[in-house]
This record gives structure tokens, C-alpha cells and sequence, in this order.
């Protein structure tokens, strides 16, 4: 018969000794010495040792010969304090002696063990869900991801933060994916949209006077996957209304101080803040690892003189030098990883990597022969920073994928030669990024979404082919570890500068009103200056718990080509289904 339980698997202690308690978990373990028989019991809040021997009843020794691993079983017994203490284990200073024994549920044969280590594939794990979630590392992830949102709603409530739920079904929201649409039965022919994220609703309730919004939302984006992308994922959607730029950074440093506090105890510090040009002048790319040095330095203009093919031709292309430098690296690498990194860059469309070898003041190696004449190698060193025993890696092309190319091999070479210290969270802001970039069509597209502001300064630009490409948003991302966590923007708030910047996107006035009407009319009817942010909550998860993939600190992920193989979804639906629908099946 099911008793309660006096106490979970974790917390019993010596202090308990004499107690008679009521346990119950699934059977972790199992070992049978001849007559005395040891289970180890758990539940999610630990193992405990159970011991049946002579002292237990004849019925309680014969029960536990019919147990297997992962059985349910409920305990009763003593606590009793052991003579070897298990330092190893929370309750490792006693044993429970059981009295009663009682089988609750059994299993049949496990595909994998519930331990940290499984060698079973991760479609296997995925498939059975419900063991994989038993493993202590999942749990301890699972267990952290509601810490972290407990943190974060107590923190913005404290702030006077209403939490509000914004529709599913919904209508496309533009923040540049593909959207997953529901047919409707009611009206035929037509379909919601699943939001790609609540930005336009919760710039609604700015305008609705909430002041100060958060919700932790589920997003769906249909793109094509990578490691770290799940098609739906959840945020931390924040915003608030009559505030700058610096207000929503500074309230946002307040919610991930209070989730990086509460969950793994650690202070994240004062949050350097950079702007989108210096982070690509810097380090390559728009989310720096700060972790670590090895910042990269811009020779074009130092080697500007160059006769080395490779440099002359990008320099007459108005294409940019830059290099970073491997402290004392240069004796031990060898050409098999110089030739790799070469292959790495070419990756991000660099024709090639040339390196040189620093010692006694002179260069050797490929990067050598891009000294101009006349110039001292002294000086090509110090530009580079390079000194003796340093490798130099220079890259020449032009410059967006000269920066890629070279800002992720400088995080890819501090991987691979262990430069990055471990447990420490490095974070940064990115402020100013440019509002708009060219698609591959040659059109215009805003790097954001088309709701964030640009620069007051900037404003006269719009619309200006010529200009379009300088133009400044007051946007800003959150990047921790190399990983952009979270991103937001000062919006629009006048129905005028929407239009106008939508114009500038090739969205004329019929378009924009049959797809942003709404939003028009709401900025029409007075609207407070807002802005606001959103954090990847899954990214920060993973950060944090320093999981494989983000698939461990979602309880149910899709797999990498968008499958949930518990339950078997997508799926075939009967065809009388799409009838009602008045959908046609025509695959
Ligand atoms: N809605 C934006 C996003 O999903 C975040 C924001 O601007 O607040 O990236």
C-alpha cells in the first residue's frame, strides 16, 4: 500500500540514526552478497543505501531477490549509521535496514543505463526520453534551468515587471525566419502564424500603458538546423516603456546577475560595453569571446607597400590585412596544424592563412614575405605585437570575410591549444549596430528587426541608398563566452518613422498595413518610447550547465532535423483531417 514518504532519497544523515522512515525511488543499484542484499535507492533528490538482511523479514529477503534495476519500490525501515561511512555520497553515513518492501512498478528491459556516461546514440536517448531525463546530469540541468527562471521572475517582479502571456496562434512576426503556420478549420483557406517571438505584442502592451513586460515565451523559427538551434525555444522577452538604451542594458545586466547568482553562484562583475565596429576591429565578429587575448590587429595600412601578391592584391581590392598573434607558439606548432588552420579559414571564403615564425628578431614563414621594402622588420613586429617565439597568423582579403575568417579562427586556435581558463563567465555588451545590411538579392534588410530605432542622427538617412549602409540602430546584444545570450533595441515609436523605415525595406503602404496594420494603429495612438530585449534562455542554460549540446537543458528537444522521437512528431495526419481543414495533402 502506498505510505507517504517520510523523507526524499537525498537528505537523510547520520543525525537520523533510530528513525524509522518510509522511502520511495527506483532501484539504482543492486548487489546481493550472499544473504545481505544492498539496493541503492533514488529519487531526484539523491541516493540512499538500503540494506536487507538478516534483521529485515523473511518476506522483505525474498522480495528483494525478484528486483531489477529501475524498478519502483517503496521502503520502510531504520535508519541505522554505518560502520564504513561512504564519504563519496550525501547520505553516505547510514544505511536504511529495511523492514518493508514494496513493489510498486517494474520495467522492462532498459535500453541504457541512467548514469552521467551512456554510450547509447542520442536518437536512442531521445527516443526514450523519460529514462534519459532519470540521468543525473539531465536532471542537474533540468533542475539549474528552473533555478535560473526562478531567479529572473522573482528579480523583474521585484522590478514591478508584469509577466503576460501573448497568443500562440498568431499572425507572422518578421524576425527573418520562416514561420510555422496552422490551417484554420473555421475559416478555411486561412492560417495563423506561431510567433517567431511576442516583439510586436509586447510592444503593443507598451502602448497599452503595462510599462514593464516580461514573459518567458516560446518562439518557433522554421530554419534549417544547427547544433546549437531548436525550432521552437524559449526566451526571456523583456520590455519597458520611457526608457534609453542604457536603462534596458543596465536592467538586463540585473537579470542575468540574478540567474548566473541563483543557479551557479557566480557575480558576473561590470559588463564592458562595445560598439558592433570596435567588437569587428577587435576580434573579427560581433560575438567576442573575451575569455581570452589574442586580439587582432589591423596591418593594411603598415603593409600598404607590399609587393607580396597575396597583400597587394587585397590592398588594391580596398580589401583589409589583419593578423593575430600565438604567444610562444612558434616552435611548437607544426605545418600539419598550420596547414589545418588554412583549411579552417578557407571554410569562411579566405583564400589562405599565411603564418611567420618570430625569433631573433626575424620572421620566417609566408607572413615574412609581406614586409615592404624599405620598412624594418622591427616595425611590421611591433605593429603585429609579435616578439621572439611568437607565431603570427595573417589573413588578406576582403574585409567581412577576412574578419570572419580570422575571428573565428582566433577562437578556434585557443580551443584547440587550451587558452580558454575553464568556469569563468566572461560577458560583454555590443551597442551600435548597423540598422540595415544588403541580402543576396542586393536588397535592403534590417540586421535587427524593423521595429528597432535607428540612431536619432541617422534618421535623415533613410531611404538613402548612398547612406543606408551607415546608419546606426540603437540596438544592443548581450554576448557571454563567445555566444550572443541575448539581444534587444530602443523600438519606434512613431507611426511616421515606422512607415518611413519600412519604406526603406521596399515595404510599401499596402504591404505594411496588411501586415503591420495593427502595429501602425497602435503607434498612432499614443506610444511611449519603449525598448526592450530578449534572452535565449536554452543558450544560457547550456552556458551555464557547460552542456554538450542544447538538447540537454531542454526536457523535450527536437532533434537536429526537427523530429520529436518520443511521440513521433511531425506526422502523417488522416486524410479526413486535412479534409476538414480543406487542406490538400500533395506529397
Ligand atoms: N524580438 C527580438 C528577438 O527575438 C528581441 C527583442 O528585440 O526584444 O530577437
Amino acid at each position: 500500500m502506498l505510505q507517504e514518504r517520510t523523507h526524499t532519497c537525498g537528505e537523510l544523515r547520520a543525525t537520523d540514526a533510530g528513525e524509522q522512515v518510509v522511502l520511495q525511488g527506483w532501484v539504482q543499484a543492486l548487489r546481493d552478497r550472499g544473504g545481505v542484499a544492498f539496493l541503492v535507492l533514488r529519487d531526484r533528490y539523491g541516493t540512499v543505501q538500503i540494506t536487507v538482511d538478516e534483521r529485515s523479514p523473511e518476506a522483505v529477503r525474498e522480495a528483494v531477490k525478484k528486483l531489477a534495476l529501475e524498478y519502483v519500490v517503496q521502503v520502510k525501515g531504520e535508519v541505522v549509521e554505518r560502520y564504513r561511512p561512504n564519504e563519496g555520497m550525501a547520505t553516505g553515513a547510514i544505511e536504511v535496514v529495511a523492514s518493508e518492501l514494496e513493489l510498486l512498478s517494474g520495467t522492462r528491459p532498459l535500453p541504457f543505463t541512467m548514469s552521467d556516461e551512456v554510450d547509447a546514440l542520442e536518437d536512442t536517448r531521445l527516443r526514450y526520453r523519460f529514462l534519459d531525463l532519470r540521468r543525473p546530469a539531465l536532471q542537474r540541468n533540468i533542475i539549474l534551468r528552473h533555478r535560473a527562471v526562478a531567479a529572473v521572475r522573482s528579480f523583474l517582479d521585484e522590478q514591478r515587471f508584469l509577466e503576460i502571456e501573448t497568443p500562440i496562434l498568431t499572425k507572422a512576426t518578421p524576425e527573418g525566419a520562416r514561420d510555422y503556420l496552422v490551417p484554420s478549420r473555421v475559416h478555411p483557406g486561412q492560417w495563423y502564424a506561431l510567433p517567431q517571438s511576442p516583439q510586436l505584442f509586447k510592444q503593443i502592451l507598451m502602448v497599452a500603458g503595462m510599462d514593464r513586460y516580461f514573459q518567458v515565451a516560446r518562439c518557433f523559427r522554421d530554419e534549417d538546423l544547427r547544433a546549437d538551434r531548436q525550432p521552437e525555444f524559449t526566451q526571456i522577452d523583456i520590455e519597458m516603456s520611457f526608457v534609453t538604451s542604457d536603462m534596458v542594458m543596465t536592467l538586463a545586466e540585473g537579470v542575468v546577475g540574478a540567474m548566473w547568482k541563483e543557479s551557479v553562484g557566480f557575480d558576473i562583475g561590470e559588463v564592458p560595453r562595445i560598439t558592433f565596429a570596435e567588437a569587428i576591429h577587435r576580434f573579427g565578429v560581433d560575438n567576442p569571446d573575451m575569455r581570452f587575448e589574442m586580439e587582432l590587429s589591423d596591418l593594411t595600412s603598415t603593409l600598404a607597400a607590399s609587393t607580396f601578391p597575396p597583400i597587394a592584391n587585397a590592398i588594391a581590392h580596398k580589401g583589409i590585412v589583419k593578423t593575430f598573434v600565438v604567444k610562444g607558439a612558434a616552435g611548437n606548432t607544426s605545418r600539419k596544424v598550420l596547414d589545418a588552420w588554412t583549411k579552417f579559414v578557407r571554410n569562411y571564403g579566405m583564400g589562405g592563412l599565411m603564418w611567420g615564425k618570430v625569433s631573433g628578431g626575424e620572421m620566417s614563414g609566408p607572413a615574412a614575405k609581406a614586409l615592404p621594402e624599405g620598412m624594418a622588420m622591427a616595425d611590421y613586429l611591433a605593429a603585429a605585437g609579435a616578439a621572439d617565439g611568437d607565431l603570427l597568423l595573417l589573413g588578406a582579403g576582403e574585409a567581412g570575410v577576412v574578419n570572419t575568417g580570422m575571428g573565428r579562427l582566433r577562437s578556434h586556435v585557443a580551443k584547440e591549444l587550451d587558452l580558454i581558463p575553464e568556469g569563468i563567465f566572461k560577458f560583454c555588451w555590443v551597442t551600435d549596430f548597423p540598422a540595415f545590411e544588403k541580402d543576396d538579392d542586393g536588397r535592403w534588410t534590417s540586421m535587427h528587426h524593423p521595429f528597432t530605432s535607428p540612431k536619432a542622427e541617422h534618421m535623415d538617412w533613410l531611404g538613402d541608398d548612398e547612406k543606408m549602409g551607415d546608419i546606426l540602430s540603437d540596438a544592443y546584444d548581450l554576448v557571454c563566452n563567445g555566444s550572443e545570450i541575448g539581444g534587444g533595441s530602443i523600438r519606434i515609436h512613431r507611426e511616421d518613422v515606422q512607415q518611413k523605415v519600412l519604406a526603406a525595406l521596399g515595404i510599401g503602404e499596402a504591404e505594411a498595413r496588411e501586415k503591420f496594420g495593427f502595429l501602425l494603429d497602435a503607434l498612432a495612438h499614443g506610444a511611449p518610447p519603449h525598448g526592450g530585449l530578449a534572452f535565449g534562455l536554452d543558450r544560457c542554460i547550456s552556458i551555464l550547465t557547460g552542456a554538450d549540446s542544447i538538447r540537454d537543458v531542454i526536457a523535450f528537444p527536437k532533434t537536429t532535423s526537427a523530429q520529436d522521437r518520443m511521440v513521433d512528431a511531425p506526422n502523417a495526419v488522416p486524410l479526413a483531417d486535412l479534409d476538414v481543414l480543406k487542406v490538400k495533402n500533395t506529397v
